[in-house]
């Protein structure tokens, strides 16, 4: 078996305990992965402050250089970057290259990024700068979904801006973060990127330590809230980017062929397991049964299994915590609605789920209400636009949606009029490095991504010049 280290200080260091990683398609142990305390996050931290004073002086192309070298490591390590991914989160081996790849994308696309000092005014008088300086040390606590790609898409932005970063991934899905460990061990400057692993404790240690001067959190929102909470003390900078339950509207001039599988692969992407997947889908009722019929087929039709085998093409759900609580949906699916696809789950070893298909269910049942996180999708009725856009804004949530429909004003003048931080056309899930994500409500804080995205690892400071001795009091 494998031995995973944690990074602290550019060394690579076994943890004070060590905890199974269990593979979810059939709850394997694939590995064991060491976990620090709070004394090991001590040392990191200390650590990541020296290394932030010598690393926030490098150019940004000096610094771009350092993660260049990173993503070219990881492409000469894809296949087995992609091989643990498959085995720690369940996605197809397929799926998983494509998270490797994106991880590149995002950390390439961040290596390139500058930012230029604005002159606000220049004269005889004086001059007024506006700078962006680095934070200092940052935190980085991901969830188990894109284990890889989140990890990168975070230390990228973090270290391009001049901060040091201490990642912590989720405990069920360490060890594609460990790998990049290893990776980065023998790249960067000992102490700008640490990776530390807990079992599901030292998150609060994190969010309230006096050292770290800003948290980059993806996450569920109940944790989130308790993120904002313990870093309160501190007044840390956050950046909070937590649950959805993105709805669909599909208007009534679509044909639901055409719309049919983009739909289904929204939904189902990651088995369900995407912040921003598709899980509310209103229907217009003059198309209503035939695009049920469509996605029925479609996930009646699709192959669930170990992502390791050939032709299997959605994976299980990742743990078992998540398991219980989607197979908990699929049973209030079962009470609220008709199921026309899945909805039996196999008595045997592993997370499987079959993708489900729920139809004839309304508002008010908690698996139109609530986030899933898994697969499956409620089909709901509509019949009037405007009653049906109040019914897709009255959630708590506010991360994405989508309008489809073959008049792109008509979808245009919808997508207006909902309240979340991205609105598709035509598509759902669409995201990349340039494109700031900004979730409403309470999906989060803050942005990810796009220029605003990387801003937001760097705080504002303005220098205002006078040329001559200036007194405010005349
Ligand atoms: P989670 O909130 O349970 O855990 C996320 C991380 O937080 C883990 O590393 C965990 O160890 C850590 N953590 C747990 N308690 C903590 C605490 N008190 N303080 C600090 N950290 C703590 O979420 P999850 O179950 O891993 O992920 C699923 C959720 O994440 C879903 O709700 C999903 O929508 C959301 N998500 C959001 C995005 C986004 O970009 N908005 C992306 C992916 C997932």
């Amino acid at each position: 078996m494998t031995q995973y280290k944690m990074l602290i200080d550019g060394e690579l260091r076994d943890g004070v305990a060590s905890i199974d990683v269990v593979n979810p398609a059939d709850e394997s142990v694939v590995a064991q992965c060491p976990v620090a305390d709070e004394a090991m996050l001590n040392q990191a931290v200390e650590s990541a402050h020296k290394a932030y004073l010598s690393w926030r002086k490098l150019s940004f192309s000096e610094r771009g250089a350092y993660i260049k070298k990173l993503t070219t490591a990881v492409e000469e390590n894809a296949e087995a970057f992609a091989r643990i991914l498959t085995q720690e989160q369940g996605k197809p081996l397929a799926q998983a290259r494509d998270e490797v790849m994106f991880s590149q994308l995002f950390a390439n696309h961040f290596a390139e990024c500058e930012i230029e000092n604005k002159v606000l005014s220049d004269d005889d008088n004086g001059r007024i700068e506006v700078l962006r300086e680095p934070l200092g040390v940052v935190a980085g606590i991901c969830p188990w979904n894109f284990p890889l790609l989140i990890s990168l898409y975070k230390i990228a932005p973090a270290v391009m801006a001049g901060n040091s970063i201490i990642i912590k991934p989720a405990p069920t899905t360490p060890l594609s973060s460990l790998k990049l460990a290893e990776l980065i061990a023998d790249i960067f400057p000992p102490g700008v990127v640490n990776v530390l692993c807990d079992n599901n404790d030292l998150g609060p240690a994190i969010s309230s330590h006096p050292g770290i001067a800003k948290v980059s959190f993806t996450g569920s929102t109940p944790t989130g809230k308790k993120i904002m909470a313990s870093a309160a003390d501190t007044l840390k900078r956050l950046t909070l980017e937590l649950g959805g339950n993105d709805a669909a509207i599909v208007l009534d001039d679509v044909d639901p062929k055409q719309v049919a599988e983009g739909i289904f692969g929204a939904a189902f992407l990651n088995s369900g397991q995407v912040c921003i997947a598709l899980k509310r889908l209103y229907v217009h009722e003059s198309i209503y049964d035939e695009l049920c019929e469509e996605i029925g087929k479609l996930a009646s039709a699709a192959v669930v299994g170990n992502g390791l085998d050939e032709g299997v093409q959605f994976g299980p759900v990742q743990n078992r915590m998540q398991f219980d609580k989607v197979c908990s949906y699929i049973d209030n699916a079962k009470a609220n609605g008709r199921i026309i696809a899945g909805g039996e789950v196999p008595d045997a070893p592993g997370f499987v789920v079959p993708l489900t298909v729920v139809r004839d269910i309304e508002d008010g049942a908690a698996v139109v209400d609530e986030e899933p996180f898994g697969p499956i999708l409620p089909i709901v009725r509509y019949r009037d636009l405007e009653d049906v856009i109040k019914r897709a804004n009255n959630s708590d949530y506010g991360l994405g949606g989508s309008v489809w429909s073959s008049n792109l004003d008509r979808a245009r003048e919808v997508a207006g009029q909902i309240d979340s931080g991205t609105v598709w056309i035509n598509q759902h899930c669409a995201f990349g490095p340039h494109i700031p994500f900004a979730p409403a409500k309470e999906s989060g804080l803050g942005v990810e991504w796009g220029e605003e995205g990387f801003h937001e690892f760097t705080a504002m400071k303005v220098v205002n010049i006078s040329k001559a001795y200036s007194n405010p009091v005349h």
